[in-house]
C-alpha cells in the first residue's frame, strides 16, 4: 500500500491509500489535486472517507463520487453530502480490504469521527481529520473540553507504532506553542529540528506517530506535572484536568 498526503488549500493534506489499481481519498476538501493523481497514477477511486462536516474536508466529495462512484463514508450525525453511509463509533468498514475502525472523536466538530486500522502493511494506520495535529490539536468548535481531551486520550491510547494522518500541516506553529508549554523536554527538541528540515524541502511533516506524540505534544501531555504547573502560571484557577487542558486550549488559541 502506498499512502501519498496531496497539498490542497493553504495547509490541507488529501491523504491518498492505494495498491497500485484502487485507492481510497481522506476528507477531499478539493476534487482537483485527488482527480490529478488519480490520473497520473491510473487508479480508480473506491472509497471516500470523511472524518467531518468542515468544507475544508468535504467541499470535492460530491465531484468525485459522481466522476469515480466511490463509497462515501462519514459520520452519522453530520451533515455530509449524501448519499453516504453513514457511521458510529464502534463500527468496522471494510475499504480497500482493510478493515477501518471508527472511533468517535467530539470535540472539534459535535460528531468528529476517526479511522484506524491495525495493520496496513503490517503497521497501524489512523485518520484523524482535525482533532490531533502534529504537536497540537484541533480548535473545540461544537464540543466542550472535556469531550477533546477524552477524544485525545483514546487517540494516544493506540499502539505507539501507529501511523498518525492528520488533515493539516501545522506542524511547526505547534511546535513553538509547545516549547513554549514545556521548554524541558528533549525529544521535543530534537522533533523540532526534525520537522524544520523537512519543512526547509518542503516536504510533511507528516505522517506522525502515536509514539511520538505522547512523547512531544503537549494537548496529549496536560496531566504531567511540568505541564499543568505552566498552565497554572497563566489560568490559576485551572484545578482539576479538564479545566487544565481547557486553560492549555485556551492559552494556544491567543499564543502568538
Ligand atoms: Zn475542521
Ligand atoms: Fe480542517
Amino acid at each position: 500500500m502506498n499512502l501519498i498526503a496531496l497539498p490542497a488549500f493553504e495547509d490541507n493534506y488529501l491523504w491518498l491509500l492505494h495498491d497500485g489499481q484502487r485507492a481510497l481519498v481522506v476528507d477531499p476538501g478539493d476534487a482537483a489535486p485527488v482527480q490529478e493523481a488519480l490520473g497520473r497514477l491510473g487508479l480508480r477511486l473506491h472509497g471516500i472517507l470523511v472524518t467531518h462536516h468542515h468544507g475544508d474536508h468535504t467541499g470535492g466529495v460530491a465531484a468525485l463520487r459522481e466522476a469515480t462512484g466511490a463509497v462515501v463514508y462519514g459520520p452519522a450525525t453530520e451533515r455530509i453530502p449524501a448519499p453516504y453511509q453513514a457511521l458510529r463509533g464502534g463500527q468496522t468498514v471494510n475499504v480497500l480490504g482493510i478493515d477501518w475502525q471508527v472511533i468517535d472523536v467530539p470535540g472539534h466538530t459535535a460528531g468528529h469521527i476517526a479511522y484506524f486500522a491495525a495493520a496496513v502493511d503490517g503497521v497501524p494506520l489512523l485518520f484523524c481529520g482535525d482533532t490531533l495535529f502534529s504537536g497540537g490539536c484541533g480548535r473545540i468548535f461544537e464540543g466542550t473540553p472535556a469531550q477533546m481531551l477524552a477524544s485525545l486520550g483514546a487517540l494516544a491510547a493506540l499502539p505507539p507504532a501507529t501511523r498518525v494522518c492528520c488533515a493539516h500541516e501545522y506542524t511547526l506553529s505547534n511546535l513553538r506553542f509547545a516549547q513554549a508549554v514545556e521548554p524541558g523536554n528533549a525529544e521535543l527538541i530534537g522533533y523540532t529540528r526534525r520537522c524544520q528540515a523537512l519543512r526547509e524541502q518542503n516536504r510533511p511533516t507528516l505522517p506522525s506517530t502515536i509514539g511520538t506524540e505522547r512523547a512531544i505534544n503537549p494537548f496529549l501531555r496536560s496531566r504531567q506535572p511540568a505541564i499543568a504547573k505552566a498552565v497554572r502560571a497563566h489560568a490559576p484557577s485551572a484545578n482539576d484536568e479538564v479545566a487544565v487542558f481547557a486553560a492549555l486550549r485556551e492559552w494556544k488559541n491567543t499564543f502568538r
